[in-house]
């Protein structure tokens, strides 16, 4: 991921709220494209400009051919708050961020979330490196659902990983159960990319803990009760895999004995 600067010089006379609304406009398509990821991006008003900080998953990220529609038209409201296009400077690799995918075309994708990640939700089956969402087609004019559904996925992650937790069942059942409302939520949007990039999409089903370890490594797929366990751990971090629900799923932390 690179660290960029999106530079919009002031042009004509403007104030703060329209300029502010304006650039806000257009970044938060980009977020929702996936082509600038993160939510926040704080911004300074220099004099003749407004500069923002920004987390790019490629350099070439921001290329007007990437933009959606809606993209396309918050770049054109730009100017009437006063603001030419934007000019991005690079200012180096993110080292906070994971690195972006390198295959062109891969063989399936997994949707997979944790926490703690500034990245697309979409991994290389491969490498499980993030791939781009604006490199991906949707059925949708843009990635916006796919990016919400990863933003309350991350938020209940985050309440389930703290020691002193607050709702800690309540997080952990949303993220674990099969069928509940965020997991049916994922796995609806990766049968809809799977249909519209014409490449298998699984579902990475998180499992924290259970209240039978002893069953455990043997438990059978929730979605069809069929045998899904794999011989070798996928990526490390899988040790299920059904090709017919397309779900991925791990032997719970808790029962995992550290090595
Ligand atoms: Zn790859
Ligand atoms: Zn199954």
């Amino acid at each position: 991921m690179y660290l960029a600067e999106l530079q919009f010089k002031v042009i004509a006379d403007t104030d703060f709220t329209s300029a502010e609304s304006a650039i806000r406009r257009y970044i938060e398509t980009l977020i929702f494209n996936g082509q600038v990821l993160g939510r926040e991006f704080p911004t300074a008003w220099q004099q003749d400009s407004f500069n923002s900080r920004i987390v790019l998953p490629d350099e070439q990220a921001l290329q007007q051919k990437h933009h959606s529609d809606k993209g396309l038209d918050a770049l054109q409201q730009l100017a009437p708050a006063g603001l030419a296009y934007p000019q991005v400077h690079i200012l180096g690799m993110d080292l906070m961020s994971q690195h972006t995918d390198p295959c062109h075309s891969a063989d399936f994708y997994i949707l997979y979330s944790r926490f703690n990640d500034t990245c697309s939700p979409v991994r290389c089956g491969e490498h499980f490196a993030p791939v781009p969402l604006y490199l991906l087609n949707t059925e949708a004019a843009d990635h916006e659902k796919l990016i919400r559904w990863q933003l309350q996925y991350q938020a209940l992650d985050e309440i389930q990983m703290q020691q002193t937790r607050v709702l800690v069942k309540s997080a952990e059942r949303s993220l674990q159960q099969l069928n509940s409302r965020l997991n049916k939520q994922g796995r609806q949007l990766a049968r809809q990319l799977e249909r519209a990039n014409n490449t298998a999409v699984y579902y990475a089903l998180y499992s924290g803990s259970s209240n039978n370890c002893e069953k455990e490594p043997d438990k059978p797929c929730p979605g069809c009760g069929g045998n899904w366990r794999l011989k070798q751990p996928l990526q490390q971090l899988f040790d299920f895999k059904c090709d017919n629900c397309r779900l991925l799923g791990n032997i719970a932390w808790d029962c995992q004995s550290p090595s």
